[in-house]
């Protein structure tokens, strides 16, 4: 039985997100979305919130990679200058983009973390390989309305409880 679409932890932000909770896990890398979890859909590059954080991973010894289902465009975009293992074009929930970032950064499910806003991408595809799975609040509140649909049918599943 696998943990469906419940995330192990809902924060409000990535950016509030205490690091020891990751340490005390176990956790020994990150894998990140890009959309409204670092930056807005409007951003296309990271700004110095980004570079911060994955500084912060780093230095608390958390390797970070990027699982995106974005284009390879945006994803390039994006990473260029933070240089990290990233996967464009993931098909989360698909299991293969998280697959080949925990093979690349040689992590094993039980070091590993995904951190998303989207239940049925990000949390989903995570608790199907048994990883541990973060929910954040989606950065920008100004959504296309099939995200909008798929965040009030995520109301009605997971029960919020913000740290
Ligand atoms: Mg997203």
């Amino acid at each position: 039985m696998g943990k469906g679409l419940q995330p192990d932890l809902f924060v409000k932000s990535i950016y509030s997100l205490d690091i020891n909770w990751l340490k005390d896990r176990g956790i020994k890398g990150v894998l990140l979305d890009i959309d409204n979890t670092l930056i807005t859909h409007k951003q296309k590059i990271p700004d110095e919130k980004v570079i911060e954080l994955i500084k912060h991973f780093q230095e608390n010894g958390i390797q970070t990679a990027i699982v995106s289902n974005a284009t390879r465009r945006r994803v390039e975009v994006f990473n260029e200058k933070l240089g990290l293992y990233a996967r464009y074009r993931s098909f989360k929930p698909s299991k293969k983009g998280f697959y080949k970032a925990m093979s690349k950064l040689k992590l094993i499910p039980s070091e590993t973390a995904v951190i998303g806003d989207q239940l049925f991408t990000d949390i989903r595809g995570g608790n199907r390989l048994g990883l541990t799975t973060i929910l954040v609040e989606p950065l920008d509140v100004n959504e296309p309305v099939t995200v909008r649909l798929k965040r009030f049918l995520e109301k009605i599943i997971v029960k919020k409880d913000p740290v």
